[in-house]
């Protein structure tokens, strides 16, 4: 359990973020933690924070837990590396234009069937290229399930 609150210092106190002192006279954030130890016994801890430092930690804390998601889900992405993320962005802009040729070709009046093989063709090559670099996007397999 967790209580937060702010207030104005009234003696000095230790920023836990930033490591320097909260003058008094000026707002600072407690934050209360409460434990129950398994022989019941409360265990508590108090920590103070200068209010930008809170939202700082609170703010690098979300970032963290997204990034940690992101990972969960087996994106790896984060794994790459910046050449391996500049290969796969040109093999997704490759498989854009190819969706883009397809779509054009598909409204027309008379499609030429063959172009559309062909471009379906080169679309699911880009699926084995792209593969080790972070995986088929899933939006690929849709479209693949829809066509
Ligand atoms: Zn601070």
């Amino acid at each position: 359990m967790m209580n937060v609150w702010i207030t104005i210092t009234r003696k000095k106190a230790h920023c836990r973020y930033c490591e320097k002192d909260i003058t008094v006279q000026q707002p600072q954030v407690v934050c209360q933690y409460f434990w129950v130890l398994r022989n019941g016994k409360k265990w508590m801890k108090k920590m103070s924070f200068h209010p930008q430092c809170w939202v700082k930690q609170g703010v690098a804390a979300a970032k963290e837990k997204a990034k940690e998601y992101v990972e969960k889900r087996g994106r790896k992405r984060s794994d790459l590396s910046d050449a391996h993320k500049v290969e796969r962005e040109k093999i997704l802009r490759r498989h854009s234009s190819f969706a883009h040729r397809l779509n054009v070709e598909m409204e027309k009046d008379g499609p030429n069937y063959e172009k559309v093989a062909n471009i379906c063709e080169k679309m699911e090559l880009l699926k084995g290229v792209i593969e080790p670099y972070g995986g088929v996007p899933k939006s690929w397999i849709t479209e693949d399930n829809d066509g």
